[in-house]
């Protein structure tokens, strides 16, 4: 899934010629002088790497992503084509800022703490409460962890609760789809989160239906553990 992160009227052609040197990848492709400090108000894209001169980004990351991209000169495509590979740049800038899990992990469903701990993403395992699943007449309940991934069946339908800022949340797998009754989240704000693994991000309260692609609706609520005895 490429996500659609491009400024576009960076990506337009200048009315002047570009001659200033770049320094994220040394060719000849701005308009504006970078150095003279004036012109950043708007930001400008290097004609070459797609380097937008005036948005704070690690230049030498950046560079790397242009060039496991191909190092192709941006300009060269015609506007539709250039705006697709800022996009492919652009990711691959993304991917190099957070840690992103690994086609293994994603096959396990297991995964280093970083996926969820990059985005201050609390983990609290509460023994007071319970996770319950209910689909379909079958039940099943589950602690209550905050960043696992909780398995509901073979067919990829896997969720997992997070806090964030105490806010719980609900990231739902691809297996579900997109809920317009629940509130979603930027998706952009967990970019490792949902580039493969979750479809959407929800603000959740202690109850929450989401439809399956089996067009069945499961409910995930979090209860109070009873104590016994
Ligand atoms: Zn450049």
């Amino acid at each position: 899934m490429e996500l659609q992160i491009g400024r576009y009227c960076t990506l337009k052609d200048p009315e002047q010629k570009a001659q200033y040197v770049c320094s994220v990848c040394s060719n000849v492709g701005l308009v504006s002088n970078p150095s003279d400090g004036k012109n950043w108000h708007n930001a400008e894209a290097c004609q070459w790497c797609g380097f937008e001169w005036g948005i704070k980004r690690d230049e030498k990351k950046w560079y790397d992503a242009w060039m496991a991209c191909g190092g192709e000169r941006l300009f060269d495509k015609p506007y539709k084509e250039r705006c697709e590979y800022f996009n492919q740049i652009a990711n691959q800038y993304m991917r190099s800022l957070v840690y992103m899990p690994t086609k293994e992990e994603i096959a396990k469903l297991s995964f280093d703490d970083r996926l969820f701990s990059q985005y201050g993403l609390e983990h609290i395992l509460d023994r007071s409460k319970r996770i319950v699943v209910e689909y379909n007449g079958v039940r099943t309940e589950h602690e209550f962890e905050t960043n696992k991934v909780i398995k509901i069946h073979e067919d990829g339908a896997f969720f997992a609760i997070c806090l964030d800022h105490g806010m719980p949340l609900l990231l739902a797998s691809y297996f579900f789809s997109w809920d317009r009754s629940l509130s979603e989240r930027v998706r952009i704000a967990y970019f490792a989160l949902n580039s493969e693994l979750f479809e959407g991000v929800y603000v959740i309260g202690d109850r929450c239906q989401i439809r399956g692609k089996d067009n069945i609706v499961y409910t995930i609520s979090i209860e109070k553990k009873h104590i016994s005895g």
